[in-house]
């Protein structure tokens, strides 16, 4: 079987990235950031590309770079969503590039998915055990970024970001294509009754009341209910928390007694038809 399922490990000078080895639907080219190249020191090292966890801003700004770098000179600047755990998607064009990745600012507040039809333009989602998804629709030649974590999967983020595409292009789930990056694995996300509940199918018994839960697993039942083919969904199903050499995870750093850590990204962009 294939460890990386479908897709490849790009060593971009010190950086290493992960990004498939088809454009998704043909149209979306997806990047995956991990750890390694930046320069934050513990616990966000190496390349932190969050702004909102407590690391030195400038550290930030310059892993930033290194990664717009390596992306390459033709595409616009990354727009980055203020992300909360919520179910608010915001559609943007060429007028958001660069929105909060320079600098914080006021704008795509409280943003847990973007969509757009503007090619060149990298949609960026910050993980550390959510999950990173990339949708390109191929009929429509738009495309979405979602950031979901059990709070905003279980709200409804994934569909209320269906819903806006069909209702901005006629985006029909049956043309979407979905990939789904690295996030905690089944193997590591404990969670209690009060998670569990809204995950019913998707969990095993764990420690006492506690009980293991399969977020991938949800995602996809999620996407198989709104209409998504099942051969069209695809991703990179490693556990951010097992592979501590590679990808930030919120639980292992609780665990290991810190407070907060890096985030790697998902970057997201639409070609040139
Ligand atoms: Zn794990």
């Amino acid at each position: 079987m294939d460890p990386l399922h479908g897709n490849r490990r790009v060593e971009a000078g010190p950086l290493t990235f992960f990004a498939p080895l088809e454009p998704l639907a043909g149209i979306g080219h997806l990047v995956m950031t991990t750890r390694a190249g930046g320069l934050s020191q513990p616990p966000y090292d190496t390349l932190n590309l969050g702004a909102h966890v407590g690391d030195v801003g400038e550290r930030v700004r310059l892993n930033r770079r290194k990664v717009a770098a390596a992306l390459g000179r033709k595409l616009r600047e990354p727009v980055v969503p203020d992300q909360v755990h919520g179910t608010r998607v915001q559609a943007v064009g060429e007028l958001h590039a660069g929105t909060r990745w320079e600098q914080p600012e006021r704008a795509l507040d409280g943003t847990d998915a973007l969509i757009t039809a503007a090619t060149r333009l990298p949609l960026v989602v910050l993980v550390a055990d959510c999950l990173p998804i990339a949708v390109a629709d191929p009929v429509r030649r738009a495309g979405a970024v979602i950031h979901a974590g059990w709070r905003g999967l279980a709200d409804g983020i994934v569909e209320a970001t269906f819903t806006l595409m069909a209702q901005t292009w006629g985006s029909e789930a049956a043309d979407l294509h979905v990939w789904a990056g690295p996030a905690i694995g089944p193997c590591c996300y404990e969670v209690g009754p009060e998670v569990a509940h809204r995950f019913g199918g998707f969990t095993r018994p764990g420690e006492g009341d506690r009980v293991q839960l399969d977020l991938r697993a949800a995602l996809h039942a999620r996407l198989g209910r709104a209409g998504v083919n099942e051969e069209n969904i695809t991703g990179l199903p490693l556990c951010t928390a097992c592979q501590a050499e590679l990808f930030f995870s919120h639980r292992r750093a609780t665990r290991a007694g810190y407070d907060t850590t890096g985030r790697q990204a998902l970057f997201f962009w639409l070609d040139p038809s």
